[in-house]
């Protein structure tokens, strides 16, 4: 393994200040960067994608784990430390400096890939929602492993029946596996956030026949938007939906949250 310097000496010699605007909070305890590294499985050899690699502390750790790792970036400030684990792992890590949101990720991958990433909350939930929410499935992507804020982790998790299950969760679960990988304390961070962070980690599954992930979207975009009501109520706008209700003896008077993801999955397919 390469004899690579402390992080916390890597951004004092190029001035890494952490940029509130890119939501930079970076990590730096290398036992812990493993730790999230090894999440995906085995990475010798494989393709991984990070976003917002800053710099570099995971990647480091994906590059130890004999990753091919292309990164994409957007602080411009960032790209010379990235360069030195260019040199310390030769041949292994492609950086990209741009808006990972601007981006083809399947062209620019080319193959098969994990997602790593570490990404500020709005930039996250932007990515989370294409990537799960395309219509072509499998996608190309094998895994993903996000950090987000803890509430949100807990979102994409969710069970029916909790004050957390909603579009998030319908749309993580209806076709892939998703849990919560990891827990991560705000004082893990530089400089710390206000809230406590976790990991979800995410596989693909089979997706169930016939079932379009606009209409899915649409419906549960109806149905949460007014959770608090009754689904004959919520779901008036959505054409076909009421009928569906009743084909599926799905009790009109219930409310959106008591719905499992499997009923959301057949209402949409009844609905076409
Ligand atoms: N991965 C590093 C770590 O764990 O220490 C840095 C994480 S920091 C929370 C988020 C990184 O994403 C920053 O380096 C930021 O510049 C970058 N970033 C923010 N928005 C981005 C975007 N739209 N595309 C690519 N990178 C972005």
């Amino acid at each position: 393994m390469p004899d690579l310097p402390p992080l916390r000496d890597v951004i004092a010699r190029h001035g890494l200040s952490a940029s509130k605007a890119l939501g930079q909070n970076f990590l730096f305890d290398a036992q812990l960067l493993d730790r999230i590294a090894a999440i995906p499985g085995d990475l010798t050899g494989k393709a991984v994608l990070e976003i917002g690699p800053g710099p570099g502390g995971l990647t480091r750790a994906l590059l130890k784990a004999g990753a091919r790792v292309t990164a994409i970036e957007m602080d411009k400030r960032c790209l010379p430390a990235l360069a030195e684990l260019d040199a310390a792992f030769p041949g292994q890590l492609h950086v990209i400096q741009g808006d990972a949101l601007k981006l083809d990720h399947d062209a620019l991958m080319g193959e098969p890939y994990a997602v790593v990433a570490n990404l500020p909350y709005n930039v996250g939930t932007a990515l989370f929602t294409r990537w799960l929410g395309g219509e072509q499935w499998p996608p190309q992507w094998t895994s993903l492993t996000l950090m987000f804020q803890l509430e949100v982790a807990q979102r994409i998790v969710a069970q029916p029946g909790t004050s957390a299950y909603g579009r998030l969760a319908v749309l993580a679960q209806w076709r892939s596996k998703a849990n919560l990988a990891m827990k991560v304390h705000r004082s893990a961070f530089t400089p710390p956030p206000k809230v406590m962070s976790a990991i979800v980690h995410v596989t693909p599954t089979q997706a169930p026949e016939g079932v379009s992930a606009r209409t899915l979207e649409r419906l549960t975009e109806a149905a949460f938007g007014q959770r608090r009501k009754m689904l004959r109520q919520s779901l008036k706008g959505v054409a076909g939906a009421l009928v569906a209700l009743e084909a599926l003896a799905i009790d009109p008077q219930r409310r959106a949250e008591t719905l499992s993801v499997g009923e959301f999955t057949a209402l949409a397919h009844a609905i076409g």
